[in-house]
């Protein structure tokens, strides 16, 4: 939602909010769920278990699509292509060849050059906001067809995961504003009506308020709740201490956005006694890495390619922590080629790259996570995934990790009477053994950690830039 339209928002009183939210829904819907979405939708379904070779054909159609449009009609890939001496004909018998020839898109230049990249021949359907780590909006163009196939993909997810095809009762916590911030007393959720999806606000989950939110999820009886994995956490770990009875059990909690830490994953599936599925996407119109019924995350190689690339430049082998290098089919209008998403994955182990499930698309071992959570000391070198300092404590309610320099590293806790001197000590020690001896740790008992742009919360983050 663009920033006037959400102050006007906001100042509704509550009956309006659900009627202005269903009213942009109900539009939002007409243009998402067409014909060509079905369509879609059931290629997709049929990708999804089909050959591995069947997979890769289509796979090469997309992306001569892709490499042809942005040929002909951006003004950024065109005079880049025609100086690399590429050639429609090269496009058409070699595009993976075209493609590795292709200069690295960068995103700094995805946010400033966005005008230029865009492919003119296609309309302008919808516009989306990303806000970055940095806080300032990317703007992202899209067409009917891009924003038709990246719903048709998200429900192909969820088929794979056991739901139904149609749309099914949902809860999503999501970074969107809501209701107002300052609000005190529930409702802290708007439903929204066309999508049978109850939104709640990740910006009231206190103490205070999380009975309220148990007691509107054992009402409304979700079949699903997706969203940010920090959010459902702090639900699922207010539902565990206290022993709550859950009066439904969800078929499938579906996270994406952040990182998935394997503690927030044990809380939340011991609350909702029910599987937590990881996806990868991007607002920005990535294409999609979505967790399987064994529990594997399988590369949609029907939504896109996908290059790994390790920090020093090279290619990354088996068992690297990899950089995310992204060209996708989900975005037509703003064409993605060779996009360094600054995400990273950890690559599988040489020799198990097969799922048990249907999918014959390639497994990766995980999502590490954004960039600039991963953390830097001289003494350690890149270290991720940190969640592995918080093992054996007890207390903890959040916790953040924040690096401002590469001498010091600081820990915001909100903690309960579990948290004792020990634990303290214990933290400490299992941060020296990750990040070394040598730098100065802070541990910070605090009331509350705001949370970052996009409402999404940073467990961990890096604030320097470091060579790569
Ligand atoms: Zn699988």
């Amino acid at each position: 939602m663009a920033k006037l339209q959400e102050k006007v928002y906001n100042a509704l009183p509550y009956p309006f909010k659900f009627l202005l939210l269903n009213i942009k829904a109900y539009q939002n819907s007409k243009q998402r769920y067409t014909k060509d979405f079905h369509k879609y939708l059931a290629e997709y379904i049929a990708l999804w278990d089909a050959d591995i070779d069947v997979v890769s054909v289509y796979q090469q159609e997309r992306l001569v699509l892709l490499l042809k449009e942005a040929f002909l009609y951006s003004e950024w890939y065109s005079p880049k292509m025609k100086q690399l001496g590429i050639n429609d004909e090269e496009i058409v018998a070699e595009p993976y060849k075209v493609l590795a020839k292709m200069p690295i898109l960068t995103k700094t230049e995805r946010k400033t050059k966005y005008d230029a990249i865009v492919n003119t021949n296609r309309p302008i359907d919808g516009i989306g906001y990303t806000s970055g780590t940095s806080g300032a909006p990317t703007i992202n163009y899209l067409d009917k067809e891009s924003i038709n196939r990246s719903f048709a993909l998200w429900r192909r997810f969820h088929k794979a995961i056991g739901l139904d095809t149609q749309k099914v009762r949902q809860v999503r916590f999501s970074g969107r504003l809501i209701v107002k911030p300052t609000v005190k007393k529930a409702p802290f959720w708007v439903y929204n009506y066309f999508e049978r999806q109850l939104l709640m606000s990740t910006y009231h989950l206190t103490d205070e308020n999380l009975d309220a939110y148990v007691r509107k999820l054992n009402r409304f009886k979700p079949l699903l709740i997706d969203g940010y994995p920090s959010a459902i956490y702090i639900i699922s770990r207010f539902i565990n201490k206290n022993n709550l009875k859950l009066r439904f059990t969800p078929k499938a909690i579906a996270v994406t956005a952040e990182t998935l830490y394997d503690y927030q994953r044990a809380e939340i599936e011991k609350a909702f006694n029910c599987h937590v599925y990881n996806q990868y996407a991007s607002s920005e119109g990535s294409p999609f890495i979505t967790e399987c019924v064994k529990g594997n995350l399988h590369l949609n190689l029907d939504s896109g390619v996908f290059e790994f690339i390790k920090t020093d430049g090279n290619i990354a082998q088996p068992g690297d922590v990899a950089q995310l290098v992204v060209t996708s089919f989900t975005n037509l209008k703003t064409p993605l080629i060779r996009y360094n998403i600054e995400d990273t994955v950890l690559l599988k182990d040489e020799g198990e790259e097969v799922c048990g499930c249907s999918c014959k698309m390639p497994i990766i071992a995980k999502l590490t996570g954004r960039e600039d959570d991963i953390l830097w000391t001289k003494e350690k070198g890149y270290v991720g995934r940190m969640d592995t300092a918080y093992k054996g404590l007890k207390g903890i309610k959040q916790s953040q990790i924040m690096q401002n320099t590469p001498d010091d590293v600081i820990v915001n806790l909100i903690a309960d009477e579990d948290f004792t001197q020990e634990m303290n000590a214990k933290l400490i020690h299992n941060l020296q053994d990750r990040l070394g001896t040598t730098i100065k740790y802070r541990i910070n008992l605090v009331e509350h950690i705001p949370l970052g742009p996009s409402g999404k919360f940073d467990a961990v983050k890096r604030n320097f830039d470091i060579e790569i």
